[in-house]
């Protein structure tokens, strides 16, 4: 397909994923329709049915923002301007844990932004409502896609509203429908088999609320970051800006989270607490169940149809412990940009995806397996651990382990060059 064969595209789904695919498309003069099943209010321009990792703190990788930037040159002055807090992972977030304290060594690698979902969300809708050529349909739920001769035509949707069932029409059609969109109905239905869906369980609460405090305008850090890697039953938190001294602190556990304050005393270090005892307005609380990391692995696959493509997190979606889930959204994009200037087929675009996104689900599903593994598995595991913690305890006093860490973390580089200090070495060269 050519992007000069598409009059008009229509995007599943107005979370992150579809919301800058819609942008992007708009700008190439294409009409785009973005259905969500959410409740739309039209006057304010915003989703009223709120996604539930809305207020949930999100962290843009390097990786992400750098691609987001030769995506969307203009968003670099734009971010500015809407203020979105901009931290440097080697200087402005301090990372507290059994193996020390970082940042050990200053460089010019970041810059990496943070934000709530939501804030996002609103940034993106700012921008689609300068936009003629898109339309949002709200309220609306995707049944099925109908096909001729293996050609997508249109979709079938639900108008949940008027209680009555329609078709729409497109050139393209862009599945962004997010982690918890049942999947395998729409393959079955497309007579696609031959996947294999892979599943790896987490079952870790992430809870969250906003703060706001003074304590970082005395400090040289901006964020706090506290881990526990490592320990049996691993418990996590972080403290980043979202706004103008408005923080989000997000704490992780395996095991529900009874007390936010009793929590954060029994992390490694107690930074956290202290901020906490000190901050303002403890707003309403998120609760968020992951369940696991979940991959539909379509390498084996013969047939694909035509006009149908599935980006961001609806065929693979991971724990989010890393934070790379936006990041991944933009590559498929990036993707999608190169794919539309070429005669690649859809086959060939959905299976790249999959190759592109298996360095993250990787990093997003070892500590996992690591937790899950029994027998042989977990000696090897065990072993690998011990390594990764040298690693990191290295990380202290040697740059290049530091600053492979740091890219790791990134999606700079590839967990295997972390582990194996020969790649890290080729990866800093390059
Ligand atoms: C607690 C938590 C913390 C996270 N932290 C980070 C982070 O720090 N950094 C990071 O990069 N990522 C993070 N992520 C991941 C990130 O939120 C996702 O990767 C990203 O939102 C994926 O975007 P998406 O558009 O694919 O899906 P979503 O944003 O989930 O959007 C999907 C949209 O599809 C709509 N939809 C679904 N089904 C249908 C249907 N049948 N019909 C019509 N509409 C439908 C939904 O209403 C929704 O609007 C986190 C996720 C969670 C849960």
């Amino acid at each position: 397909m050519n992007i000069n064969s598409i009059n008009r595209c229509t995007i599943i789904g107005g979370g992150f994923a579809g919301l800058l695919s819609a942008i992007y498309l708009s700008r190439k003069n294409i009409e785009v329709n973005i259905i969500d099943k959410r409740l739309f209010d039209q006057i304010e321009f915003r989703f009223i049915s709120k996604l539930s990792q809305q207020e949930h703190v999100h962290i843009l990788t390097r990786e992400g923002t750098d691609q987001l930037f030769e995506l969307f040159p203009d968003f670099k002055e734009k971010f500015g301007s809407h203020k979105f807090p901009e931290l440097n992972f080697t200087s402005d977030i301090k990372w507290n844990g059994p193996q020390g304290s970082f940042p050990q060594f200053k460089s010019d690698f970041g810059n990496v932004y943070t934000f709530s979902r939501k804030s996002l969300e609103n940034f993106l809708l700012d921008e689609i409502k300068k936009l003629n050529n898109i339309k949002i349909i709200a309220n609306t739920e995707f049944i099925k896609p109908l096909t001729c001769e293996e050609r997508v035509h249109s979709l079938e949707l639900y108008d949940k509203i008027n209680k009555n069932y329609y078709e729409i029409e497109s050139d393209l059609h862009l599945i962004c429908t997010g982690r918890n969109f049942k999947f395998i109905p729409i393959l079955n239905a497309l007579g696609i088999k031959d996947f294999k869906q892979e599943f790896v369980p987490s079952n870790l609460f992430y809870r969250s609320f906003k703060i706001k405090t003074n304590y970082f305008q005395t400090k040289k850090t901006k964020a706090i970051m506290t881990t526990t890697f490592g320990n049996k039953v691993p418990n996590g938190s972080v403290l980043y800006p979202i706004a103008n001294n408005e923080y989000i602190v997000t704490q992780v556990s395996r095991k529900f989270i009874d007390n936010i304050y009793d929590f954060s005393l029994k992390l490694h270090d107690r930074e956290i607490y202290n901020v906490l005892k000190s901050a303002e307005n403890i707003g309403k609380e998120y609760i968020y169940k992951i369940r696991g990391s979940k991959r539909i692995k379509i390498n084996k696959i013969k047939k694909w149809p035509k006009n149908l493509l599935s980006l961001g997190d609806s065929m693979i979606s991971l724990n989010p412990i890393f934070g790379q889930g936006l990041s991944l959204s933009i590559v498929h994009l990036k993707k999608l940009d190169q794919w539309l200037e070429t005669s690649e087929n859809e086959l060939e675009y959905q299976k790249s995806l999959m190759q592109i996104s298996d360095r993250a689900w990787k990093l997003g599903t070892i500590e996992d397996k690591r937790m899950n593994a029994t027998g042989l598995k977990k000696v090897f595991y065990s072993i690998g651990e011990k390594y990764i913690l040298f690693l990191i305890n290295r990380a202290k006093t040697n740059r290049i382990v530091y600053m492979n860490l740091i890219s790791l973390l990134n999606m700079k580089t590839s967990a295997s060059s972390f582990i194996f200090p020969i790649n890290a070495l080729r990866d800093i060269r390059n």
